[in-house]
């Protein structure tokens, strides 16, 4: 299973189909960076190499260069998520916190590959699901023009859902366009987290309907850098680790907490083999 890691809950972009539990944390918080990184160096000596940096959103966090070089020198495969906006300029959260810039050549140095989001061709279209007055599409280029400068390596994330079905093309041709992105994933939208469930009506579709548009890219595109994420296949491939500490895989069963499945907190030394035994299971 793949590790992914929650480091900081600041989001500042509130997208109606949020599907990360990290939002109904409180905003601020955030897994103190000792304990993370005495967890990645035990993990890393029973045989975990990859890990995925997440949040809401990471660069949010005060020291992640720092924490990202760290984590690097144990010896981590890092990819991180993120919407990127700071890359290009300060970011207010709330009249408290305000997130300075983040170096593009520094995340490029230290990341080994960089996933940004594009859910749409137009503003109109991206807005649906992460809504904002920004420029958000042109935004999200210069960002990926802003890190391919520093030679980082681009994955481009799509969650395809019931607003941007249509436009799924149009996306396509974006991606198209930016020969230099390595991978571009289309996730299946998934009604994961408070959020995620209370707009699944705005969002959720079909097994069918996305089987149906996967086989439409693969036969116009035939391009090996897409890959399709679907529901059923993703949940059995994550272990993800929230702002608190906790371990968790995603349950689809309603009796476990907000469809959690907790194994342990990485705060706790005698979780840490359980957690092990999980990550490495097939
Ligand atoms: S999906 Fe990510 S960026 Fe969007 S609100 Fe949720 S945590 Fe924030």
């Amino acid at each position: 299973m793949h590790l992914n890691i929650f480091v900081s809950q600041r989001c500042f972009i509130y997208c109606k189909g949020c599907y990360s539990h990290s939002r109904e944390e409180k905003c601020g918080e955030m897994l103190e960076t000792d304990k993370i990184l005495n967890f990645l160096g035990y993990a890393n000596k029973k045989g975990i190499k990859k890990i995925t940096i997440c949040g809401g959103d990471p660069l949010t966090r005060p020291d992640i260069i720092d924490l990202l070089k760290e984590i690097k020198k144990i010896g981590y495969y890092i990819s991180l998520d993120t919407l990127g906006t700071s890359i290009l300029k300060e970011i207010k959260v709330n009249s408290k916190i305000t997130i300075p810039q983040t170096s593009a050549k520094d995340l490029a140095r230290t990341v080994d590959m960089i996933g940004i989001p594009i859910d749409g061709s137009t503003n109109k279209v991206f807005s649906l699901f992460r809504p904002t007055k920004d420029e958000i599409v042109n935004q999200q280029i210069e960002i990926c023009n802003e890190l391919h400068k520093y030679g980082a390596d681009i994955c481009i994330n799509t969650v395809l859902h019931k607003g941007n079905i249509d436009d799924i093309f149009e996306i396509a041709k974006i991606i198209k366009s930016l020969e230099y992105v390595k991978k571009w994933q289309i996730f299946e939208f998934e009604s994961f987290g408070k959020f995620g469930k209370l707009n699944k009506h705005l969002f959720e579709i079909s097994e069918s309907k996305f089987l149906e548009i996967k086989e439409k890219i693969e036969k116009e595109y035939n391009d090996e850098r897409i890959q399709f994420k679907n529901t059923k296949t993703r949940n059995k491939l994550y272990i993800l680790i929230d702002n608190s500490g906790d371990a968790y895989v995603s349950s689809t069963c309603n009796l476990k907490r907000n469809n959690r499945r907790i194994i342990g907190n990485i705060k706790e030394e005698k979780d840490w083999p359980k957690i092990i035994r999980y990550l490495k299971m097939k």
